[in-house]
């Protein structure tokens, strides 16, 4: 059975985003405070020049919009814990940034 819900729980985000979001929550676009949270999670398919690759990767993601002008804020739904992977699943990012020496 797929442990994630087609609708999000709206509780669960807002103690994710207290716990988390430390920074301004000023919209950079029209300086309103307001976010509301989209009624289901979205998602981020894997570019392949055009292509639709079936069983390619897929990022869950938790939408936030501005309520005044719509600018939208994309948030893993895994990191947010909104989605479960099933275990021995591989981690989140595999492909990890290197950070440039100087
Ligand atoms: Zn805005």
């Amino acid at each position: 059975m797929d442990p994630t819900p087609n609708e999000i729980d709206i509780t669960q985000i807002n103690n994710w985003m207290k716990e988390n979001w430390k920074g301004s929550r000023i919209c950079p676009i029209c300086n309103n405070t307001q976010w509301s949270a989209s009624e289901s999670l979205a998602e981020l398919r894997q570019f392949d020049k055009g292509n639709l690759v079936v069983g390619g990767k897929v990022y869950p993601l938790l939408v936030l919009i501005c309520k005044t002008c719509g600018y939208t804020l994309l948030f893993n739904a895994i990191k947010t814990g909104l989605v479960k992977l099933p275990e021995n699943t591989p981690p989140l990012a595999n492909t990890q940034l290197k950070e440039d020496k100087k």
